[in-house]
């Protein structure tokens, strides 16, 4: 039986108060399919009075003292350690991510927060030598960071709350004021961050949450030329879309990615398998840098094989809410059916499941598959599940070629212990990070981040994204007159 969890009745948060719109819609938990609560929809005008709200609020934020964006950042900080528990429940509950995830990602978003306060207080510009030119002789010149104004925030399912937190922390921390659309499959994490931001003492208007279906309150927000900026993490059709109806306006796009591995011969084994093994299988696998494709040299193809499949099947799978399980439901059972038609296709086409392979309901077990070709669906496109595809390769340079074989470009790994392998590997592969010696999914929530070719645009990682929602404002001062 699954465990019980109940959020209750929510509501949208527009111009500091919370109010209610259209159509309430009903969120569940991802494994049971029982309703945990509901939220209303937002209608045109809900939408309309959300980003006016966000218009008039964001003077507000602009004219703030870093320090007192830094204090409010600070206390949302300790307001979410204090309700930990309810956070992760309500992730694991309504995402489907096993409850020690979710509290990983709990602590992660603190971290993201208390970077935010810290780099509030350090977003400067520098001084320009415009003498360097002769139009600039007897000129003084430097430049200040301002805000944009309203940034529009639209999120996916998989990280509810860190995913929310890289996007709300940075326009805070840089004086904007926002419309937050979360997924709405995960409202309620949104919900409970917006309660704390609140109490923290984030002015009304300068965070605005409404909810709704991607293609009419999402494109609302994104077309709508109040909107300064369009911050956007989920998949790469939606990330096109909002491409050619943003207008002039910024665009950051987070995107998807079909994370690739290379295991050198002198890796060390047992520490490549776990790694590649959680980075392929929590959250069942619907994390954008998942890891997908895996390469082994040769010598090491059967050890490396024999070790992730020990570790891939001690994964346990069940209730998210339960305190000992690994890996939990997929979102829906729509996605747990598109993996397993996939995998079916991939061995009619000669592929081999070496373990897992197996669904009921909106659970899909961790798989492993070998003798896969590069046009396979599972290899070719971002499979978004719990399956990795294990590849044997005879020549570094080839691994390194397929690896890079691919539209997407977020991050890659090796692992290896030799140097000339390592630089190799950041020359040849065009990805916005490379790890070495840990899984693609390595992520410090510090550091740049973002993707090249169809993963994306603009880098994250709150100092970045602070960069991607300001404006460089020059100043040039004639002297002397
Ligand atoms: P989607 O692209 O389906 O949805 C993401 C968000 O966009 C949701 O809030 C959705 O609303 C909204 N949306 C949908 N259509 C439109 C539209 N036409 N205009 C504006 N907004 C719209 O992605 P998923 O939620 O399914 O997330 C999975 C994808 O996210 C994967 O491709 C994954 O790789 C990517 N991702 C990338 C990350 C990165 O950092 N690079 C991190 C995590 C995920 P609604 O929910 O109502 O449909």
């Amino acid at each position: 039986m699954a465990l019980r969890f109940e959020f209750g009745e929510a509501k949208l948060y527009i111009g500091g108060r919370w109010v209610s719109g259209g159509p309430p819609l009903e969120v569940r938990n991802k494994y049971s399919g029982d309703v945990i609560g509901t939220i209303p929809t937002a209608r045109e005008d809900d939408v309309d009075t959300a980003i006016a709200a966000a218009q008039k609020a964001a003077p507000v934020m602009a004219e703030m003292p870093a320090y007192r964006r830094a204090d409010i950042l600070a206390r949302t900080v300790a307001l979410i350690r204090e309700r930990r528990d309810e956070f992760a429940r309500t992730i694991a509950a309504e995402a489907g991510k096993a409850l020690k995830w979710a509290r990983v990602e709990v602590d992660r978003a603190m971290m993201t927060f208390t970077i935010a306060a810290e780099e509030a207080r350090r977003i400067h510009g520098e001084t320009v030598p415009l003498d360097a030119v002769p139009a600039g002789e007897g000129y003084f010149g430097f430049y200040v960071r301002r805000p944009v104004g309203v940034v529009a925030a639209i999120t996916p399912f998989n990280f509810p709350l860190n995913l929310v937190a890289h996007k709300v922390a940075p326009a805070i921390a840089a004086g904007n004021a926002l419309v937050l659309k979360p997924a709405s499959s995960t409202p309620l994490t949104s919900v409970l961050l917006c309660r704390a931001l609140e109490e923290a003492g984030l002015p009304p208007g300068a965070i605005n949450l409404v909810v709704g279906p991607g293609h009419t309150v999402g494109e609302w927000l994104v077309r709508d030329p109040r909107v300064a900026k369009v911050t956007f993490t989920g998949s790469a059709d939606v990330g096109e879309r909002i491409t050619q109806i943003a207008g002039i306006k910024k665009v950051t796009l987070e995107l998807g990615n079909t994370s690739p591995v290379i295991i050198a011969p002198d890796a060390d084994l047992a520490w490549a398998a776990r790694r590649c093994a959680v980075g392929a299988y929590y959250n069942s696998g619907q994390v954008c840098l998942s890891v997908q494709r895996v390469y082994a040299e040769r010598p090491v193809y059967d050890p490396f094989l024999e070790r992730f499949v020990r570790e891939t099947e001690s994964m346990v799978v069940g209730d998210p809410l339960d305190e000992g399980v690994d890996v939990g439901p997929m979102i829906d059972e729509r996605e747990a059916r598109r993996i397993e038609a996939w995998v079916t296709e991939a061995t009619q086409e000669g592929a081999q499941v070496v373990t897992g392979g197996r669904r009921e309901g909106p659970v899909y077990w961790p798989t492993v598959l070998v003798n896969v070709k590069p046009e396979m669906k599972v290899v070719a496109q971002e499979a978004f599940a719990p399956i990795a595809n294990v590849i044997e390769y005879d020549d570094f340079e080839e691994a390194l070629r397929q690896a890079d074989a691919t539209e997407y470009g977020l991050q890659a790994a090796v692992f290896t212990r030799d140097i000339q392998r390592v630089f190799q590997a950041i020359r040849r592969l065009n990805f916005g990070g490379v790890i070495i010696n840990d899984a693609p999914t390595f992520r410090a929530d510090h550091m740049p981040y973002g993707g090249n070719r169809q993963s994306g645009l603009g880098r994250e990682g709150v100092r970045y994204a602070i960069e991607e929602m300001t404006n460089i404002q020059m100043v040039a001062i004639r002297l002397g007159t």
